[in-house]
């Protein structure tokens, strides 16, 4: 390997030495080079890439590039035009001009150009109109850069951000981004590197004080790590700051000790480390340095500068040769004391505009004289040092190549190597503070910690605990909007009381989440009130009549009535119920119907009661309306048997208030809520008549009814008459806990509790992914059952029984049913009582040899108009008799022949 280095030293150096040689002689293109010391690399690259033409035969026809390279002092311009002269007057003349590079110097280099028509050609960004000059520059169009820089913060979606310069040259760079950010949506802070004389603390200091997170900086590469450390020392390298620099250089930096800082830096690079020509020319490179010590290696990547200087070469050569091939091109002696021009030139300059080829920097293609259609990689320092994230292309824009996974990868690699600093509010059964630590050696315990213990053991965090200093959830001000409690202690994340993330019975409000970020909800919730429970009331007198609702009672007076009525007309009309009172004289003919008015009351009341009756059908027209009249009692007593005991144990509560309207239209009993949480804002921001009535009355008391934590609210309503509006999360867990309180009506709203982390966070994705796999696994339910449920030794007397008792006295909604029932019995029975009676009437009919009508209008009247349940018989013939002045064309129930006909 070491021979084969040697080897390729030895032919590069003699390349050098035989082109130096060849001076004078015209077949070569003589070029003047001048470079000031400072630009070492350039002159370097320059000699490089010429060398590698000449060797490679790139001008073909054995012509190569010459030319004897000048040190000029910088800004030094009356040198620079001295030596450019001196080489225009050489006997060839020259056929291009590479540098100088300090700007004066250039600019007269490139009028001396213009007026001789030589290609001038740069390396270097150069914001002037290249039309202006005889000059070609294989630099990026600096709009089209900028342009870049600008797509790159729109697909950020930065709307806040700063911005920090250098000079004059950074504003033309920054040019896009300043239009981009002139939309009334976007806030942008400009601030002046220089202003600060090179130590960059107090604008940092400046920058954190201001809440100022995004950075675009645009100064020298060589400043850029000095300006991370200064950042560094005033702690705005942690992951909520994010730095992109400008410079397309980052890459070449050693930036390893701001690695696991967390900081995002980003920036933009043109040369791409893994394209292979540039590995190829890396390794080269890296043979001269070992031999030659080449200033251009010791670098992390080579410099765009000088990439770009060799590609600037390789361009000349080819449109050299490309116009050599159809036409006599040769220099010329110029003098600069005289007019003239090469007349070359401007067909040169041409062919290099038209080239287009690949070279280290990418495509080369010029559009309008300007180098176009570049392709920037985006690149990110991480973890594992600066990687490709995506690309830019003027056609494309921005694409993000680092996938998902790859940065959820990246974000729990440094999660695993945080401590992240929880800030929380104590309140039961969230967050308890120890006053000495557990058997885990944990100062605090409580749902929250166990939801956080669970993620830390998957996530690999560690965290560590402290309570807001003012106890607060957090709420903005209404003049100044500035947060205070826990979202304020997110948003101030750097001061003295940092948090990370903010872990407590935190509400997921729209105001909150647009200043700071929340995880997925781990608990859903809603606002309910809760109060003393009131006095229970001694039971009703006339709680017996509770099982049913009043409909029912009235509807089965109504049944009963009707069913008696009903069997008094069937018993009438069926002729099976009229018998012999005397069953020991047959001979009477006295008939007699049981079921009177009076004995079908009692009948069908004897069998409600469940006590039978003397009474009993003996048709079967009256036995279905018995069947169903039974079936009937047989429910609705069973119905009402099974509710009465509820009913008779209950004890009712003398409650004053059943939900918040009741609550909004009293004033005996105060209600208020936290001082400073979602729940007051709730009533602050909502249109509805009741809750803003509830708040005029809360903030005007504000003294005397507002809580300053939900431990102070509970101990309210316990001790004094008080009605707390809080999450219903906590009421459970207080009502679970205090048999004497209890939850007064429905939830107001629904919401969820969430884990809260400044904006931005990286971690905040990866709380909430698992936070969802947590409650897939039911873990998130378990801690609530332990720490609702189990851990409480009190077990109360719910009101549940209470409840389901009052709400369910049966209504005609549950018993209905047995209603209709009964009445298709009734006139079941009904109808088979006409038949019954038909029959008889023909019967009776043809043993009268009566026409059927008239045997039935005698029958009827019997039964409506002479209404009397006693007669006489006739003859068994059937004979009309007449007793109590009754007649009746009898049914014979004598002789016996004919009883059977009634039996
Ligand atoms: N959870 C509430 C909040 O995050 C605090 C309690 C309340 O307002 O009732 O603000």
């Amino acid at each position: 390997m070491r021979g084969i280095q040697e080897f390729t030293i030895w032919i590069l150096t003699l390349s050098i030495v035989y082109v130096q040689r060849t001076d004078g002689d015209n077949k070569n293109y003589r070029v003047a080079t001048l470079f000031e010391p400072e630009y070492e690399s350039l002159r370097l690259a320059f000699n490089n890439a010429a060398t590698n033409v000449n060797i490679q035969e790139k001008l073909g026809q054995g012509r190569n590039i010459i030319f004897d390279m000048r040190t000029v002092k910088p800004q030094d311009s009356f040198e620079a035009n001295k030596e450019v002269c001196r080489e225009m007057r050489s006997r060839d003349g020259i056929a291009a001009v590479f540098g100088p590079i300090s700007s004066m110097s250039r600019a007269h280099v490139q009028s001396l150009c213009n007026a001789f028509e030589i290609p001038h050609i740069q390396s270097i960004w150069d914001p002037r109109e290249p039309r202006e000059y005889f000059s070609v520059s294989v630099y990026p169009d600096h709009n089209e850069l900028s342009k870049a820089y600008a797509d790159l913060l729109t697909y950020w979606g930065w709307k806040e951000f700063t911005v920090i310069y250098e000079d004059g040259d950074s504003l033309i760079r920054l040019q896009k981004i300043l239009e981009t950010a002139r939309g009334t949506d976007y806030t942008m802070t400009i601030r002046q590197l220089e202003m600060y004389q090179n130590k960059y603390t107090s604008l940092l200091k400046e920058i954190k004080e201001k809440h100022e997170y995004k950075l675009v900086i645009d100064c020298h590469t060589s400043k850029i790590k000095q300006f991370l450390q200064e950042a560094d020392s005033v702690n705005m390298l942690s992951e909520y700051y994010h730095y992109h620099f400008t410079t397309l250089d980052l890459s070449q930096l050693d930036l390893d000790q701001f690695m696991h800082k967390g900081a995002n830096i980003t920036s933009m690079r043109l040369i791409d480390p893994n394209n292979k020509d540039v590995r190829n020319m890396m390794v080269d490179w890296r043979i001269r340095h070992t031999y030659l010590s080449s200033p251009l290696l010791g670098m992390r990547a080579i410099a765009t500068e000088t990439a770009l200087m060799y590609d600037a070469v390789y361009m000349y050569a080819r449109a050299l040769k490309g116009l050599a091939s159809a036409q006599n091109v040769s220099t010329e002696s110029l003098n600069c004391n005289k007019q003239g021009t090469w007349k070359k030139g401007l067909s040169l300059l041409n062919y290099m505009k038209a080239i287009e080829y690949n070279g280290l920097s990418g495509k080369i293609k010029f559009y309008d004289g300007k180098r176009k259609d570049i392709r920037l990689g985006i690149i990110s320092l991480t973890q594992k040092g600066i990687i490709e994230i995506g690309h830019w292309t003027n056609k494309t824009g921005v694409n993000i190549t680092f996938t998902h996974k790859e940065k959820v990868y990246n974000d729990l690699e440094r999660l695993r190597n945080t401590t992240l600093r929880i800030v929380t509010v104590y309140d039961p059964p969230y967050v308890y503070n120890l006053s000495e630590p557990n058997e885990k050696g944990q100062m605090h315990e409580g749902f929250i910690v166990d939801l956080l213990d669970a993620l830390s053991a998957k996530l690999g965090f560690k965290y560590e605990i402290y309570e807001q200093e003012k106890r607060d959830y957090g709420s903005a001000d209404d003049t100044t909007g500035k947060w205070n409690g826990m979202i304020g202690d997110l948003i101030e994340r750097d001061s003295v009381n940092k948090a990370d993330v903010a872990a407590a019975g935190l509400t997921i409000t729209y105001d909150r989440a647009r200043v700071v970020d929340f995880t997925m909800p781990f608990l859903n919730l809603g606002i309910t009130i809760i109060y003393r429970k009131p006095d229970s009331k001694p039971p009703d007198l006339f709680s017996f009549l509770s099982p049913l609702s009043p409909d029912v009672w009235i509807y089965m007076i109504a049944a009963y009535l009707c069913v008696s009525f009903m069997l008094f007309v069937i018993a009438r009309f069926t002729p099976y119920e009229w018998e012999n009172p005397h069953p020991c004289n047959e001979d009477s003919e006295e008939v007699e119907n049981q079921f009177t008015i009076l004995n079908s009351l009692w009948f069908t009341i004897g069998s409600l009661m469940q006590q039978g009756c003397d009474i009993m059908p003996k048709a079967i027209s009256t036995r279905s309306v018995a069947i169903f009249w039974w079936f009937f009692v047989l429910i609705l007593v069973s119905s009402y048997t099974a509710n009465l005991a509820a009913f008779l144990t209950m004890s009712r509560m003398n409650v004053p208030i059943k939900n918040a309207e009741d609550l909004s239209k009293q004033v005996l009993i105060p209600y208020g809520t936290l001082m400073s949480g979602s729940t007051r804002n709730f009533f602050k921001k909502s249109n509805m008549t009741t809750y803003k009535r509830m708040y005029a009355y809360m903030s005007a008391n504000e003294e005397k009814v507002m809580v300053g934590g939900n431990t102070e609210g509970f101990h309210k309503v316990k001790t004094e008459n008080y009605a707390f509006l809080a999450e219903s999360t906590s009421i459970d867990y207080q009502v679970q806990r205090n048999c004497d309180l209890m939850q007064v009506g429905d939830l107001l709203d629904s919401k969820g509790y969430g884990l809260a982390a400044p904006k931005d966070s990286p971690w905040i994705d990866l709380l909430s992914t698992e936070i969802v796999n947590l409650q897939e696994k039911q873990d998130i339910a378990s801690f609530y059952k332990k720490w609702w449920v189990d851990k409480s030794d009190i077990v109360c007397e719910t009101e549940e029984k209470d409840k389901s008792a009052s709400s369910s006295a049966l209504g005609i909604a549950n018993v209905g049913g047995v209603f209709v029932v009964l009445a298709g019995g009734s006139i079941f029975g009904l109808l088979v009582s006409i038949l019954e009676f038909l029959w008889k009437v023909g019967r009776n009919a043809r043993a009268d040899k009566q026409s059927f009508w008239s045997e039935m209008t005698e029958e009827l009247r019997f039964i409506f108009v002479r209404c009397k349940s006693t007669r006489n018989t006739g003859e068994s013939t059937g004979k009309t008799v007449e007793n109590n002045g009754v007649t009746f064309n009898a049914v014979p129930t004598v002789p016996t022949a004919n009883k059977e006909t009634f039996d």
